[in-house]
């Protein structure tokens, strides 16, 4: 493969994500993208199974969101948000909270998911101080659960995952239990509670779909049981949408299909249209009533230097325009058909445990992946872009993707496990 010149000069000095760069494959020099292709340097074009974790919904290059972003870029791609205000960012607080449950009314902007989770977990510690009530500084999480690398998010992860297991010493200890999905778990989860709630801010879930933990769905009963319980006990509710916000399980925010408000609400990933890094905490007012008082150090105490970016402001805006004039969920609906039939195949392959499907997520859970890097080479091979991890071989495509590309991709997933799984 032919290599461009910025690749082998550059790539000495990056450090890449989740990476042992002594023994991995050097990545792939890419040089443009469009609607559901890379294009790599070396010519070849792949179709992305994967939307760039999960953030591309209406593929690459969008023309509206292009027009969108250099309009803003023109008149204004940066300006603080402390002691100022601008359109895009205020016009996208006030669209989101009218697509969310009417609770949920005020957005504190940020840059990524996993500082939406972090502001997501300060309010809720702070909500508690404001109201005079300490020792309430632990978070109840999940297994499985996913809520980002930063120190608070990490801690809320599953503990048992593998990313974040190191560092098991140094991250604040929380309550992380299973998903009340049966009797003997719920069991276990209101015990946990019974034990604990003195000590708890708030529950965090990732409603629907837990993702980089697995891709392991559960129902909105589960997430019904979660709100009766912190009602219970007198806790707040965190939805980490990230992965699920924006038309990915099938409704445009998970908490819809269960008819479950939560008391904070955190979005990232999709929401710029997967165009740029932009995070997003959404609160209840009755959260925000707790920070309104005449006491300065009640004010909630965070304040990214990009926070509200308006050109991401402005990606999300036109994001959200296309979520409007674009027939997206209904495309949600036929992915998440095709995947069920496309993958059902690999059901019969050997070493498949599970093949499963919730909207635009379809996922194929094989006992064990034996070597990781030969199965992304295949893929890489077969004209697609695969990325499994774990023991999970997944498609999280755009919602935009032609039907004949979405069946590529399944053919290939069918075809490389065919073959044999690494
Ligand atoms: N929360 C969830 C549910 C996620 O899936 C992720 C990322 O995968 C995060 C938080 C962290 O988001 P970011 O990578 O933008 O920090």
């Amino acid at each position: 493969m032919s290599v461009p010149d910025w690749f082998g000069q550059g790539l000495p000095h990056v450090w890449l994500p989740y990476t042992q760069m002594r023994t991995a494959p050097p990545p792939l020099p890419v040089v443009a993208t469009e609607g559901s292709r890379i294009k790599l340097a070396d010519g070849r074009e792949l179709i992305d199974g994967i939307a760039s974790w999960w953030t591309a919904c209406h593929g690459y290059n969008h023309p509206h969101i292009a027009e969108a972003v250099t309009r803003q870029l023109r008149t204004m791609p940066h300006v603080m948000f402390g002691g100022l205000a601008h359109e895009p960012a205020l016009t996208l607080a006030r669209r989101l909270t009218a697509l969310l449950p009417d609770a949920l009314t005020r957005v504190f902007f940020c840059d990524s998911g996993s500082v939406a989770v972090d502001v997501a977990m300060k309010m809720a510690v702070q909500f508690w101080l404001n109201k005079g009530v300490s020792g309430r500084t632990k978070f109840l999480s999940f297994r499985g659960g996913y809520h980002g690398d930063t120190f608070a998010a990490m801690s809320v992860c599953d503990p048992e995952e593998g990313m974040h297991s190191l560092f098991s010493g140094v991250l604040a200890k929380q309550i992380i239990v299973d998903l009340p999905t049966d009797e003997p778990r719920e069991a276990a989860f209101e015990a946990a509670l019974d034990a604990d709630a003195d000590a708890l801010a708030a529950i965090i879930v990732e409603p629907l779909a837990q993702g980089a933990g697995g891709m392991i769905f559960h129902s909105p009963e589960v997430l019904r049981k979660l709100r009766r319980a912190a009602d219970r006990h007198g806790l707040l509710l965190i939805f980490d949408e990230v992965f699920t916000g924006f038309g990915r399980t099938g409704t445009l925010f998970a908490c819809e299909a269960a008819g479950v408000v939560p008391d904070i609400l955190a979005l990232s990933k999709a929401l710029t249209g997967g165009t740029m890094g932009l995070g997003a905490t959404v609160a209840s007012s009755a959260v925000f009533e707790a920070f309104a008082s005449d006491d300065p150090l009640h004010a909630l105490m965070h304040g990214p230097t990009f926070m509200a970016n308006p050109l991401a402001c402005a990606a999300a805006n036109a994001s959200l325009d296309l979520f409007e004039s674009e027939p997206r969920l209904q495309q949600v609906a036929a992915i998440a058909a095709a995947l069920a039939r496309d993958l059902e195949p690999c059901r019969e392959l050997p070493g498949v445990r599970d093949v499963r499907v919730q909207g635009a997520i379809g996922v194929v859970e094989l006992g064990s992946i034996d070597d990781m890097t030969a199965l992304k080479r295949r893929f890489v091979e077969a004209g697609v872009w695969v990325r499994p991890f774990r023991n999970i071989v997944y498609l999280t495509p755009a919602f935009t993707i032609s039907e004949d590309d979405l069946k590529r991709l399944t053919d290939a997933i069918v075809a490389v496990l065919r073959a044999g799984a690494g």
